[in-house]
């Protein structure tokens, strides 16, 4: 083996530059950190790059969901169906509230919440759904509209995916939350951002993420119950800068797919990315297989591990984890398609500078593991 062979690859890798580098300085040489103008050029460019009528800077993508299921009104008893197939983030956000997150089952093809099973579990206590873009293929809205509920979206894996109709994900008018976590498609190191197409809400969004500041009042008066989840100077700057090359880095993560879905092609049973079905783009943040169901993942795992090829089982059902069972008295069974998902996903090192060499390499060695 050349010594390259044997480098680590990198799970995931920001991409970084010399534009990043100036905006950010630009900021600490004003000396004006916090709620400055960058926060607004920010929040702009952003809408205007989503198609949304408004947006909202927050200091995480948690932070926006959590802020927007607040502005749909969900609160104490209050039940909000949404994906156990995802980040925890999305159900913990309505646990904020005192409210309890319904989950059902997902589709298993896209793996997005089944718009079926959702319709099965509104209550009259429904207050809110909130599907999930999962691994940015967009949510088909319609059929969760139809139902005639208040949609948060967590949008926090689809940048730059589009709907079959055009419209890009973050756009459809309902609040979408975005996260800028060092590996999304869009970072800010830490930090998120809200679309909405309703000004009123983005009010309410701005008054709470800043202590619920009454917007042109005396700064010591607190009309409402607020949250400290402002996003600094710093991080706009870095956002501004990385939506300047937004457009280059998602075309080079679905390069990096693509090559991906060549190179994996005709291994027995495994399962790929779903291809994209009636003019719905994926927004590319993660490339996770579903392994065969004979191999078992813990080794699989610890194979490519020890060939410098990292890879996360991804994502682990959220209704499983110990404190939803415990909390919720979840267990094995009640979500059949996402529970033989969660068992069987590996996410391989994705990244936009990831080279075609480094594709064959990971991919070669999947096959030699699965196919010894
Ligand atoms: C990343 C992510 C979030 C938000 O994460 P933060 O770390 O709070 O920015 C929420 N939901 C999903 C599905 C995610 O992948």
């Amino acid at each position: 083996m050349t010594p390259t062979e044997l480098d680590t690859i990198p799970l995931a890798q920001p991409v970084l530059g010399a534009r990043e580098e100036e905006l950010v300085l630009e900021v600490l040489r004003s000396g004006r950190l916090s709620l400055g103008s960058l926060l607004e050029r920010f929040e702009r460019a952003f809408a205007a790059q989503v198609g949304a009528g408004h947006a909202s800077a927050v200091s995480s993508g948690t932070a926006g969901l959590h802020l927007a299921l607040r502005s749909v009104g969900v609160s104490d008893g209050d039940e909000v169906i949404t994906s156990p197939f995802s980040f925890v983030a999305s159900a913990n956000v309505a646990v904020y509230e005192r409210a309890r997150p319904v989950f059902a089952d997902i589709d298993p093809v896209t793996l997005n919440l089944d718009p079926n099973a959702a319709a099965a579990a509104v209550s009259e206590r429904t207050a809110a759904l909130l599907p999930v873009h999962i691994f940015g293929y967009p949510v088909a809205l319609a059929p969760f509209e139809r139902l005639g509920l208040p949609i948060v979206e967590d949008a926090c894996e689809a940048l730059g995916a589009v709907h079959a109709d055009g419209t890009p994900v973050g756009g459809s008018g309902h609040p979408a939350a975005f996260g800028f976590y060092a590996n999304k498609q869009l970072t800010t190191g830490e930090g998120g951002m809200v679309t909405i197409g309703d000004g009123a809400l983005k009010e309410r969004i701005d008054s709470e993420r800043n202590q619920g500041r009454a917007p042109n009042l005396d700064w010591l008066d607190h009309d409402r119950l607020g949250f400290n989840y402002r996003l600094s100077e710093l991080a706009c700057a870095l956002g501004l800068a990385q939506l300047e090359r937004l457009e280059a880095m998602l075309a080079a993560r679905a390069r990096v797919a693509a090559r991906y879905g060549e190179a994996l092609d005709e291994i027995e049973g495994l399962a790929l990315p779903c291809p994209e079905e009636g003019g719905a783009r994926r927004g590319w943040f993660v490339y996770v297989v579903q392994l065969p169901r004979r191999s078992d993942r813990d080794t699989v795992v610890g194979e490519l591990a020890a060939r410098g090829i990292p890879s996360k089982p991804y994502f682990p059902a959220v209704h499983l984890m110990s404190y939803y069972r415990e909390r919720f008295a979840h267990r094995e069974g009640e979500f059949p398609v996402c529970e033989d998902v969660a068992a069987r996903s590996l996410a391989l090192p994705f990244f936009p500078a990831m080279s075609e060499g480094q594709v064959e390499r990971v991919a070669e060695t999947l096959r030699a593991v699965l196919e010894p």
